[in-house]
């Protein structure tokens, strides 16, 4: 990269964090706690918010949520059946959301309504690293079918994650992946996260998601 462009980038990334720390102010105004979720398209994003948002709001807690995808509407969709506030956000070209679009969504938002939102970035474990988005914590969610190299091919999301799910574990031994291979890989190349063993399919590792969440 020629340095001109390394300067740009640089530029890019303290703009972003700025308007990162913009977000999470006008969030902790509201009081609202937010998850940005990061990982592959099919590694289970939507499903795991399917799931849970639906358990929070038995708690009392009222959820919102940020559907991030380069076109359509396919997450939006399935989030609104769920009958919670939820904005679309696709980015046409880029394979990542930044603190600049969420902040427009989160003006779209029911501020004073909501406790949660969960933030969906596109589906893709490189470009979100650097983007923060103004959020209480990042949550990584790999699938066994991604393979179990996945964790160690992809070190740089991890180390900026708080919580990294390990998501369709029921299909592990179909699919000759090893959990424990990923999970040793996640503690190795980034200690801080808190590890999920999960399958949404089968509840496993829900109830431990909801407490984590809780936490922050
Ligand atoms: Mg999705």
């Amino acid at each position: 990269m020629h340095k001109l462009e390394i300067e740009v980038g640089r530029d890019i990334l303290k703009k972003n964090k700025e308007e990162a720390n913009q977000n999470l102010t006008a969030l902790k105004r509201y009081n609202i706690r937010a998850f940005d979720i990061l990982g592959s398209i099919g590694s289970g994003k939507t499903s795991i918010i399917e799931k849970v948002a639906p358990i929070l709001e038995r708690r009392g807690l009222q959820i919102g949520a940020i559907a991030g995808d380069v076109a359509g509407e396919d997450d939006f969709v399935r989030m609104k059946a769920l009958n919670i506030p939820v904005v679309n956000l696709n980015t046409g070209t880029e394979c990542h959301l930044d603190a600049h679009l969420v902040s427009h969504a989160i003006e779209r938002l029911p501020l004073k309504k909501l406790d949660i939102l969960f933030i969906e970035n596109v589906g893709n474990m490189v470009c979100p690293t650097d983007f923060e988005l103004g959020t209480d914590a990042r949550i990584v969610v790999v699938s066994v079918t991604e393979g179990d190299d996945v964790v160690n091919k992809h070190p740089m999301i991890f180390r900026v994650s708080d919580i990294g799910i390990i998501n369709k574990i029921d299909l592990a031994e179909a699919v000759g992946a090893s959990v424990a291979r990923m999970k040793n890989d996640m503690k190795r190349i980034a200690p801080q996260v808190k590890q999920i063993s999960m399958s949404v399919r089968t509840g496993e590792g829900i109830s431990q998601l909801v407490d984590d969440l809780l936490n922050y």
